[in-house]
């Protein structure tokens, strides 16, 4: 099985989809690789590479589309790339079946099946041909770059002798794959981060990268079917971008990734607000290759508007090629390997993720593919218990179940037995003061003990904190009962004991918590 790698031709793509690193997993797969010469070089790739990686070196696109049986690329071919195509060649590319009709029954016409690497189902087994997430991935990432670029100032905080530079103040909206990639490179770059999307579950996602999740008063679901963003109503989207005219004014830099699959991007950032913003400040759409979210978007150009750039360039992945390329020919191996590597190759139509990326097979259009059954929910497993949440103990007779009241009976006893022992003493007074500081220490014991056992685990450190405090009071009190008289009796000794006690309690406390206080230290030597 020969699978051939074309050189991009359309203009500004830099990607090509094989690296060194994935011809030579496809050579381990029993695949031989043919690539155009000078495919990779835009992308940082020699010929020389690919040759050492197994592959051989082809004059030109004719021999790679006559030859092969597969072909990978990047972008969707071009009309005058099909008719070099020869029939039942297998084509794996991005399409984008939605705009690309014409294309599609060219392809069929010539005999080609073609896989669309953006029709991937995105189920869990798919993850690792998930192409579309890989690439915006590297457009969220890269729009924090060209941001950064274009802006005039820090992302970070600053105090410097000649005065303090306030961080730049970035709002992502959509945190979809995208979103979350330019959130974590503008927290990582140190700005101040705010977010919103109409799924309510990405809340989290977007708090535990440091950014603040905005919300609007009105209530409504933004997932749809199997969990994607759903069309909004007239109301939220209202209400959304009054939420957006509020913060305009402080914004720096926007970066709008909204998108509903299967629609035109929603206008999210109108006129007045890019007029509400200071100018210097920085809008990345990376939504323009879909019409775009914010009005002004022009794609693939930069638009300056009353001092607010306006970014709208569509090829932001092309723009960090090497990786991109790495990771596009990684989810294409992944996908051949699926489909039986070079010794089982099959396009197996009954497999869901063949299926549904298909989109010409047997000389006609197969798109739209048929829908995937939604998965039959499964019972839950129970939850595991979570970490520092108290936890009802497991029905049933617990072994340390005796302990309580074998304590407590041993208090009992112990009090009995010395008070009796107080009638033994010298003067009534006495024996009144020691039943007196018996009880009350008994009483501490008990109450003590039972605090402590109901704690939970995770607050333990704390509490000792605190036990520190009654711990000092505990040995005064120690010492002021030990040496009370010059006698050796049950009140001295249970002083002194005390004293002891307390004090190992307040050593112990030290030591734990200079450990604690060094776990959390920077290393100097290796910054962290
Ligand atoms: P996308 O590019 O289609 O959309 C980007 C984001 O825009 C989404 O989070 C969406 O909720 C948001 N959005 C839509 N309308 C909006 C509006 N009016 N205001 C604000 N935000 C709006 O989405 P994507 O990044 O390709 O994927 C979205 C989600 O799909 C992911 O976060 C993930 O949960 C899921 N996903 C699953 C898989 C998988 O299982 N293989 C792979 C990728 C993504």
């Amino acid at each position: 099985m020969k699978v051939g790698i074309p050189k991009e031709i359309v203009a500004d793509e830099r990607r090509v989809a094989g690296t060194p690193a994935t011809t030579k997993k496809l050579v381990g797969m029993g695949f031989e690789v043919m690539i155009e010469a000078g495919a990779g070089a835009a992308a940082g790739y020699a010929d020389a590479m690919y040759v050492a990686a197994g592959a051989t070196l082809a004059p030109d696109a004719r021999t790679i589309y006559g030859d092969c049986d597969v072909v990978v690329k990047v972008e969707a071919p071009t009309a005058d790339e099909v008719p070099l195509m020869r029939r039942g060649m297998i084509l794996i590319s991005f399409i984008y079946p939605k705009r690309t009709a014409a294309l599609m029954e060219q392809l069929a016409t010539q005999g080609v099946t073609t896989l669309a690497m953006d029709m991937v189902p995105r189920i869990t087994r798919a993850q690792k041909l998930d192409a579309l997430s890989s690439m915006a991935n590297i457009a969220g990432y890269r729009a924090i770059v060209e941001a950064a670029n274009e802006f005039g100032s820090f992302f970070p905080s600053q105090f410097t002798a000649a005065g303090k530079v306030d961080p730049a103040k970035v709002l992502v909206i959509g945190a979809g794959v995208a979103g979350l990639a330019s959130i974590a490179a503008a927290r990582g770059l140190g700005a101040v981060v705010r977010a919103f999307d109409t799924r309510a579950a990405v809340k989290e996602e977007v708090n535990s990268l440091g950014a603040e999740f905005l919300e609007v008063e009105l209530e409504e679901s933004g997932e749809g079917k199997g969990g994607y963003a759903k069309v909004m109503s007239k109301e939220f989207i209202e209400a959304e971008m009054a939420l957006f005219r509020r913060q305009a004014p402080q914004l720096d830099i926007v970066v709008t990734t909204a998108l509903v699959p299967g629609t035109k991007a929603p206008i999210l950032w109108d006129r007045e607000m890019v007029e509400l913003m200071k100018p210097g400040s920085v809008i990345v759409d990376l939504a323009a290759a879909q019409g775009g979210n914010c009005a002004l978007t022009k794609a693939g150009e930069v638009v300056v508007h009353n001092g607010v750039k306006i970014i709208g360039y569509t090829d932001l992945a092309s723009r960090m090629a090497k990786t991109a390329s790495q990771l596009y020919g990684t989810n294409c191996v992944h996908l051949l390997d699926d489909m039986g590597k070079a010794a089982e190759f099959k396009v197996d139509l009954e497999d869901v993720v063949v299926r549904t990326s298909m989109v010409t097979h047997d000389g006609a259009v197969t798109y739209p593919p048929p829908a995937i059954p939604e998965p039959t929910p499964r019972a839950l497993p129970p939850a595991p218990p979570s970490k520092g949440k108290v936890v009802a103990a497991p029905k049933g007779p617990s072994p340390l179940r005796w302990v309580m009241p074998t304590i407590g009976l041993g208090l009992v006893v112990l009090w009995l037995v010395l008070t009796l022992q107080a009638s033994t003493m010298r003067s009534d007074v006495q024996a009144r003061e020691f039943v007196q500081h018996l009880t009350v220490f008994i009483l501490a014991v008990f109450v003590g003990w039972q605090l402590v056992w109901n704690v939970t685990a995770a607050l333990h450190t704390p509490l000792m904190s605190v036990t520190n405090a009654i711990s000092g009071i505990i040995i005064v009190g120690g010492i002021l009962e030990g040496g009370h008289s010059g006698d050796v009796n049950a009140p001295v000794i249970l002083g002194v004991v005390a004293a002891l006690i307390a004090t190992i309690n307040i050593a112990g406390g030290f030591l734990v918590t200079q450990r604690m206080l060094k776990m959390f230290r920077r290393d100097p030597e290796v910054g962290r």
